[in-house]
């Protein structure tokens, strides 16, 4: 899908986080050991180390946090805690950076943890910088994967709506699902981003070119056109912020979605490094 017009990002008021209790994270010092261009703006990067031999994984499309050394300090140290996880998260301007990843595969007999990385180039932070200039050796420390979601086999057909940041979660997510039926809208900059995806024969799968459109407003309108199966089906989306809340708004108003069939979330947020991983928009329910 093309369309030529390019046009600001969707303006949307997105409050701050709620406050919630969480358990201090696990922490995994590991080092690069191989790297793949899967695509011109997507670099697959094996990570290894004997930490892997216990990394928790709660399944398909959870996520972790990898924890990139601050611009000055030479090598990103494991926080230290208090033994109720006090001292996380870090602060200070010597602090870890941290941003979101998804585990792509994970083989803890091999200590091996295998992340995607799509390169935002001079769009991107310090997660995109690192994985562009990674070399065999480098060190990172990560956390271990959580947050899964599994398409449910009581469901006719699941609607999956994505960017390049969450085609590692979509297809840890068709792997654990294989005979499924999915819709699949996932937008891209362009063909060359494509990658190969495991869908089973009742599963479609539409790539949406921007065509030179602001991240997320070519995918926005998909859903619009869409024509989706009949019955009542469940969505996950993950895609930028004001997107995410456009389509989950979509769903619930124009399409009878309920809201205990809506996986969303926001995979990131423009002009908001760093952004939380816990946005799932549900605050413009009240909206609708
Ligand atoms: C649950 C979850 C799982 C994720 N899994 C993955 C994954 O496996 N692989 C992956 O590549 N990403 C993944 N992401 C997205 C990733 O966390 C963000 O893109 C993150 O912002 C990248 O960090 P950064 O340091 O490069 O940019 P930041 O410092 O966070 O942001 C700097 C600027 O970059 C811009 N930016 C960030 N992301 C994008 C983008 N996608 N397109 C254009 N501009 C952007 C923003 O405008 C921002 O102001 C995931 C996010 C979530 C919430």
């Amino acid at each position: 899908m093309h369309n030529d017009q390019v046009s600001a990002p969707l303006a949307t008021e997105i409050p701050p986080a709620p406050a919630r209790r969480k358990l201090p994270p696990k922490f995994h010092s590991v080092t690069v050991k191989a790297i793949e261009e899967l695509t011109p703006r997507m670099r697959r990067i094996t990570f290894t180390g004997p930490d892997l031999a216990t990394y928790p994984n709660d399944g398909p499309g959870s996520h972790f946090k990898i924890l990139l050394a601050a611009p000055g300090v030479d090598k990103v140290e494991v926080p230290e805690m208090g033994p109720n996880g006090e001292g996380w998260p870090p602060t200070g301007p010597d602090a870890p950076l941290r941003r979101t990843f998804t585990p792509r595969l994970v083989d803890t007999d091999a200590q091996e943890l295998v992340i995607d990385f799509a390169l935002h180039g001079d769009h991107g932070g310090p997660a995109s910088q690192w994985a562009t200039d990674a070399k065999i050796g480098d060190a990172v420390v990560v956390t271990g994967g959580r947050g899964p979601y599994r398409i449910s086999p009581d469901a006719p057909w699941t609607l999956i709506v994505g960017d390049e940041t969450a085609l590692p979660a979509i297809a840890t997510i068709l792997e654990d699902a294989p005979t499924a039926a999915v819709v699949l809208l996932i937008e891209v900059d362009d063909a060359s981003d494509e990658i190969d995806l495991p869908l089973s024969p009742g599963s479609t799968l539409t790539w949406v070119h921007r065509g030179g459109r602001t991240a997320g407003h070519a995918v926005v309108d998909a859903v619009a056109a869409a024509s989706l199966p009949e019955g009542a089906g469940n969505a996950w989306v993950g895609i930028e912020a004001a997107s995410m809340r456009a389509v989950r708004r979509q769903l619930i108003a124009d399409r009878g979605f309920t809201r205990d069939r809506l996986a969303t979330r926001a995979y990131w947020k423009f002009d908001a490094p760093g952004y939380r991983d816990g946005d799932t928009g549900e605050d413009v329910d009240a909206t609708i």
